[in-house]
């Protein structure tokens, strides 16, 4: 069975609760997976954690699932293995079968620690033997402390640990450099070069055997293990990894990543990053995931809308026998007729009575029009004028691919508040050749008889205003007429009147 959501976090440990709590904050509908392995689950305390000092690791993730529950997220315990692009959504399997699929995916699934090869770490990991000075130092300060070194950056470690405790041994495995012992000798600390064979919890403190035959008993030992991600169940996405250890994902501030539907947070991409570190990036990565996804919703909505705008066009023209006169408009062709003929494309262009003109003059014209019905009795008009003239269904100049000498918009308005008109027409100066024109005729003002009607008039602007407006680039486009001409016009009532045309006509100089 599938399930869809708006977003999945994969991995509920800080990072992903925290993430999974913005979304559902947001009410976007959140589903967490998690195996159930945070990384510290081998840790009674918590330290460095501002406000929840020495709590229970495992007690901050069982409270933070109440809170994000408290906003509608819900969980599933279990261990994704695939997460696939299926385009508009990702597809999210589990190692059960069971699918889901989500707009946005936020990848939490931290990191494992693969520790040295040393028989007995495993079994002590978390109590005698600690990765993180600053998480669990405190509360071994003073005492009978040793490093167990994994590389020469071990002597980081080192130095934060003799910061806690004068007693301090290193086991550096092989030799180390003269400059590192020098450093070492310098405060005291004990350098044990013979390899570890085991170690062994022994009544709370660490016993420590080497190759050599030694033992020694400290009351905690460090190491840093080998950070490991498990991401395999994402390598079909391809997302980009860092250079460091591990090969974390890459992740800016907001938790994208190279995947657009993609965030991350949390170790997988900071493996040396602590709780709180988690929880600030994965409440980020959750912020980033709402935030993509109400761009999106916008998205759809302008094009649901204008999907819905062009099918009301098709409706119109479907509806009527004829929906124009078609007769070519006649401030267009008394500014067309002074140019050379060459290549044409008229948005909008209805049943074709402008373009079938034009190719009659000698312009090799395109006509487009989101209308199939317009755009067929369109080539039906051109066939009886016996003129070659191209007729295409789409929506603007977006959808007809090439430059033009001529690009014309007549009278390219709508009635609806949120036609993008300024966005169309510059559409349409892309599709301008170097040395062509852009010819804007358009409604300067409603009619005279129209003039009373105040609410939901299309919008009408002096040439003067739109070009402002249009905000062309003034190296590129040379203006050659700006102007409104006034044209002879009968109202409904049969009376003579007249319309003001707007006449933008810009050159692209280069
Ligand atoms: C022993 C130890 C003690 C620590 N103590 C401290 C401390 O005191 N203070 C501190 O600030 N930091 C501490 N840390 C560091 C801390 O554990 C991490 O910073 C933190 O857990 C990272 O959070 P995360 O959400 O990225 O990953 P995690 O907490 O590891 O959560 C990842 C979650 O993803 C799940 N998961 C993994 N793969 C899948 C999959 N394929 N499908 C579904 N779920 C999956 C895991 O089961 C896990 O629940 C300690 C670390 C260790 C090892």
């Amino acid at each position: 069975m599938e399930n869809e959501w708006d977003a999945v976090v994969i991995g509920g440990g800080t990072a992903g609760l925290s993430a999974a709590q913005m979304l559902g904050r947001s009410r976007r509908r959140t589903l967490v997976i998690d195996s159930g392995m945070p990384r510290n689950r081998f840790a009674e305390h918590m330290h460095g954690v501002l406000g929840h000092d020495g709590s229970s690791p495992t007690g901050l993730l069982a409270t933070g699932r109440d809170e994000a529950r408290a906003y509608g997220v819900e969980f599933a315990a279990g261990v994704v293995i695939d997460l696939a692009d299926e385009g508009a959504v990702l597809r999210v399997t589990r190692e059960d079968g069971s699918v889901d699929t989500a707009r946005a995916v936020v990848i939490t699934t931290g990191i494992r620690d693969e520790l040295p090869d040393v028989p007995g770490l495993r079994e002590e990991w978390g109590r005698t033997v600690l990765h993180c000075p600053y998480c669990h130092g405190w509360e071994v300060a003073g005492r009978r402390l040793a490093v167990l070194a994994t590389s020469a950056a071990s002597l980081h470690q080192v130095e934060l640990v003799r910061q806690l405790s004068d007693d301090v041994t290193v086991f550096t495995g092989e030799p180390w450099d003269e400059s590192a012992i020098v450093r070492l000798s310098a405060r005291d600390i004990r350098i044990v070069a013979a390899p570890v064979r085991a170690v062994t919890g022994r009544d709370g403190a660490l016993a420590i055997e080497t190759e050599a035959g030694e033992e020694v008993v400290v009351d905690a030992l460090f190491t840093g293990g080998t950070p490991v991600l498990d991401l395999g169940y994402a390598d079909g996405l391809r997302l980009a990894r860092a250079e460091a250890p591990g090969s974390p994902l890459v992740a800016d501030l907001r938790g994208a990543t190279s995947h657009p539907r993609v965030f991350a947070a949390g170790n997988v991409t900071g493996p040396f990053g602590n709780v709180p570190l988690s929880m600030g990036a994965g409440s980020m990565a959750g912020a980033g995931a709402n935030a993509m996804l109400a761009a999106e919703d916008f998205d759809r909505a302008v094009e649901e809308r204008t999907a819905l705008r062009n099918a009301g066009w098709e409706q119109r023209y479907a509806a009527e026998e004829r929906f124009w006169s078609g007769r070519v408009n006649a401030t267009m062709a008394a500014i067309v007729s002074g140019l050379e003929p060459g290549t044409a494309l008229d948005l909008g262009s209805g049943e074709g009575g402008d373009v079938v003109w034009l190719a009659e003059r000698g312009w090799r014209a395109t006509g487009v029009d989101v209308s199939a019905t317009a755009a067929r009795r369109a080539a039906d008009l051109a066939a009886s004028h016996r003129v070659d003239a191209d007729f295409r269904v789409g929506d603007g100049a977006a959808s007809v691919p090439g430059e033009f000498d001529l690009v014309l918009a007549s009278f390219l308005h709508s009635w609806e508040p949120d036609f993008p008109r300024l966005r169309m027409l510059r559409e349409a100066a892309d599709r301008v050749a170097p040395g062509g024109r852009l010819l804007i005729v358009s409604h300067a003002a409603p009619p005279p008889w129209a003039r009373e009607v105040p609410v939901h008039a299309p919008v009408m602007r002096t040439p003067e205003e739109e070009l402002t407006l249009l905000d062309l680039d003034p190296t590129r486009w040379q203006p050659e007429l700006v102007e409104v001409r006034r044209r002879e016009a009968t109202a409904p009532d049969g009376t003579p009147a007249h319309l003001d045309d707007g006449v933008l006509l810009l050159r692209r100089v280069s």
